[in-house]
C-alpha cells in the first residue's frame, strides 16, 4: 500500500511539474514572440525612413546577420536584399506579407523552415513610391526553445523529482502508519484512527462478534457430537468423498483395531474386507448399503449411508451395530423350531403307527390295552410338550405379568402336594421345610419353577429315595433349594441341562414323561425375576438345585 501511495503521489507531482513547465514555456514563448515582433516593426520603421531617403545605397551598407532587409518593387521584383544577390531571387509578389503591404500598407507573416526547429517572421511596409520594404528575422520555435533550455529543465526536473520522492515517501508513510497500527483484535478501541475508517471498524467489530458467536456455536456442536459419539455403544466412522477417515469413535476403533492415527488415512487401510469395500462402493453409488462382519466371537452389522452436501456426495457414514445377541437369538429360534417339529413329530408318529395297526386289525385283542395305553401316553406327552412350549414362548415374548406377594414356603408345599402321588409310586418321600419367605413376583412362574425342580427330583430319583425342599433367605435373596437322592448329573452335562430340549438320558427322560424343557422354563422364570440358579450334583449321589430371587 505504501508503494502504491508513493507511486500515486509521484505521478501527481510529475504531472503537475510537466503541466507547469508547459504553461511557463508557452507563456515565455508567447511573450518573447510579441517583444521580437514589436522590435522588428520598429526596425522596419527606421529602415523605411533610411530607404526612402537613400534608396539602395542604404541597403548596401547594412551588414546585419540577424535581420535581413529586402526591397521589393510594386510588381514583386526584388530590387535589393541585404543577404542575397537580388537578381537571383524570384518574384516576391506572391509572398503573403508583400501582398498585404501592397494592399493595406503593412503586412506580416511567419513561415517555418523544413526542420520545424526554426521559423522566420516577416514584416513588410509599403513606401511612399509604392515599393515594399520587408524585414525578416529567424526566430526560435518552441522545440528550439526547449532544446536550448534542456539543461536547466533537466536540472529542475531532477531536483523536483528527488524532492517529490522524499516528500512522497514521507507522506505515504504517514498515511499508512495509522493503518498499520490499527488494533484489529479490538476494532472499537482505535480512537486515533481515521474518522473515515469508523464505519469499516464498526463493521469489522460486528463481523468479529458474529464470527466468535459462530465459532462458539460450532465448538459447542463439535463437543456435543464428540460427547455423543465417544459414549456411543455403536461404532461410528465418517469418511470424506475420497474414502479418507474424518472421524472414528472409540467403539469403532475397538471394532476395527485401529487408533487415532487412522484419521486422514484411506478407510481401506483400516478395514480391508471385501464386504465392507463393496458396501462402501454400493452406498456411494446408491445412497445406502449394509454389510455383516465377524470380529472374534462378535457379529457386527455395518450400515453405510452416503452423506450429501447439496446434490454432491460429500462422504459416507458407517454405523456398526453389535448384532451378536440378535444372531444368537435367531440361531436359537431356528434350532428351537427344528427341535419342536422333531419333538412333536415323534409322539405323533407313535400314535399314528399304533392307530394304523389297530385299524388294520393287526393287533390281537389281548394287546389292545397296551396299544391304546401307548397312544394315551404319547398324547399326554404331546399335551405336556405343547404346554411347555406355550409357557416358554410366553416367557420369550417378555411381556410384563402381574406381580403379587408370593410366599415361597407355601408355593413349595403346593408343588410337593401335587407330586406326592407320583412320588409315592416310587416310594419317594418329599419333605418341605424352612421359613416363610415372601417376595414380590409372578406367582405362576415361581410355582412352575419350583414344581419343575421337584418334578425332576422325583423323575430322576431312585426307588425309595427322598426329595427335600427348603426355603430361606441368603443375603438379599429368597432361596428355594430342592435336593434329591437320585441318579445325579455328570459334570460334563451340568452346564447344558438348562438348554432347551437338552436331556442327559433321552430314553429315561421320555420314559418318565420329560419334554426336555423343564429346566429351561426354570431358568427363564428365575431370569424374569432377575435371580440366579446354582446346581450341585454328583452321579449316583443326587442333585441339589437352588434358585434365588432378589428380595
Ligand atoms: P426333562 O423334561 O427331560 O426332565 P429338563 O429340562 O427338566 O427336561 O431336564 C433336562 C435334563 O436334565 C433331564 O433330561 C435330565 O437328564 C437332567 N436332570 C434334570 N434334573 C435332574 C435331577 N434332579 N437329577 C438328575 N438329572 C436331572
Amino acid at each position: 500500500m505504501t508503494k502504491k501511495i508513493f507511486r500515486s503521489i509521484m505521478l501527481v507531482a510529475m504531472a503537475a511539474l510537466l503541466a507547469g513547465l508547459a504553461v511557463v514555456t508557452a507563456f515565455l514563448y508567447e511573450y518573447f514572440g510579441g517583444v521580437e515582433k514589436q522590435r522588428l516593426r520598429d526596425e522596419l520603421d527606421l529602415a523605411a525612413v533610411s530607404v526612402e531617403a537613400n534608396g539602395a545605397a542604404y541597403l548596401a551598407r547594412v551588414s546585419s546577420d540577424r535581420c535581413r532587409l529586402t526591397w521589393i518593387a510594386a510588381d514583386g521584383f526584388v530590387l535589393a536584399d541585404t543577404q542575397t544577390d537580388a537578381e537571383t531571387l524570384e518574384n516576391h509578389a506572391g509572398r503573403e506579407e508583400v501582398r498585404q503591404a501592397l494592399e493595406t500598407g503593412t503586412g506580416e507573416s511567419r513561415r517555418y523552415s523544413s526542420t520545424l526547429m526554426e521559423k522566420t517572421i516577416y514584416c513588410a511596409r509599403r513606401l511612399s513610391d509604392g515599393t515594399v520594404l520587408r524585414v525578416s528575422v529567424a526566430s526560435a520555435t518552441v522545440g528550439l526553445l526547449l532544446a536550448g533550455m534542456a539543461r536547466p529543465i533537466l536540472l529542475v526536473l531532477a531536483g523536483a523529482l528527488i524532492l517529490a520522492g522524499v516528500l512522497a515517501g514521507r507522506l505515504a508513510k504517514r498515511v499508512v502508519e495509522p493503518l498499520n497500527e490499527l488494533d484489529l483484535e479490538h476494532p472499537l478501541e482505535n480512537d486515533d484512527a481515521y474518522q473515515e475508517l469508523t464505519p469499516l471498524l464498526d463493521r469489522l467489530n460486528r463481523q468479529r462478534n458474529q464470527i466468535s458467536a459462530q465459532m462458539r456455536e460450532l465448538k459447542r456442536r463439535t463437543d456435543e457430537f464428540a460427547q455423543i459419539t465417544q459414549n456411543l455403544q455403536e461404532g461410528l466412522v465418517l469418511l470424506d468423498h475420497s474414502g479418507h477417515v474424518l472421524s472414528i469413535n472409540p467403539a469403532a476403533r475397538r471394532l476395527f483395531a485401529a487408533d487415532e492415527s487412522c484419521v486422514g488415512q484411506d478407510f481401506l487401510t483400516v478395514e480391508r474386507s471385501h464386504e465392507v469395500s463393496a458396501a462402501l462402493a454400493a452406498a456411494m453409488a446408491g445412497g445406502r448399503a449394509d454389510a455383516r462382519i465377524r470380529c472374534g466371537d462378535r457379529v457386527y452389522r455395518l450400515d453405510v449411508s452416503r452423506i450429501e452436501s447439496g446434490d454432491i456426495p460429500a462422504g459416507a457414514a458407517i454405523l456398526a451395530f453389535d448384532v451378536t445377541e440378535q444372531e444368537d437369538a435367531e440361531k436359537l429360534r431356528r434350532e428351537f423350531t427344528a427341535n419342536v417339529s422333531h419333538e412333536l413329530k415323534t409322539p405323533l408318529q407313535g400314535i399314528i403307527g399304533s392307530a394304523e395297526l389297530i385299524e388294520n386289525g393287526m393287533v390281537k385283542a389281548e394287546d389292545m390295552p397296551r396299544f391304546i395305553g401307548h397312544i394315551r401316553t404319547e398324547a399326554q406327552r404331546l399335551v405336556a410338550l405343547i404346554g411347555d412350549i406355550i409357557r416358554l414362548s410366553q416367557l420369550d415374548e417378555g411381556g410384563e405379568m402381574p406381580r403379587e406377594q408370593v410366599d415361597l414356603l407355601e408355593v413349595s408345599r403346593e408343588a410337593a402336594e401335587e407330586l406326592r402321588a407320583a412320588a409315592s409310586k416310587k416310594n419317594i418321600g418329599i419333605s418341605v421345610d424352612g421359613e416363610h419367605v415372601s417376595l414380590r413376583g409372578v406367582r405362576r412362574l415361581i410355582f412352575e419353577a419350583v414344581y419343575n425342580l421337584c418334578d425332576n427330583a422325583v423323575k430322576y430319583n431312585v426307588e425309595g429315595g427322598s426329595v427335600s425342599i427348603r426355603t430361606g433367605t441368603d443375603g438379599g435373596f429368597a432361596c428355594v433349594a430342592v435336593r434329591d437322592t437320585g441318579i445325579g448329573i455328570a459334570p460334563e452335562h451340568q452346564g447344558r441341562v438348562f438348554e432347551r430340549f437338552y436331556r442327559v438320558d433321552k430314553s429315561h427322560s421320555k420314559a418318565s414323561g420329560g419334554t426336555g424343557l423343564g429346566l429351561s422354563i426354570v431358568k427363564h422364570a428365575v431370569q424374569y425375576h432377575h435371580g440366579r440358579i446354582e446346581l450341585d450334583s454328583a452321579p449316583g449321589r443326587g442333585t441339589e438345585i437352588r434358585i434365588y430371587f432378589p428380595l
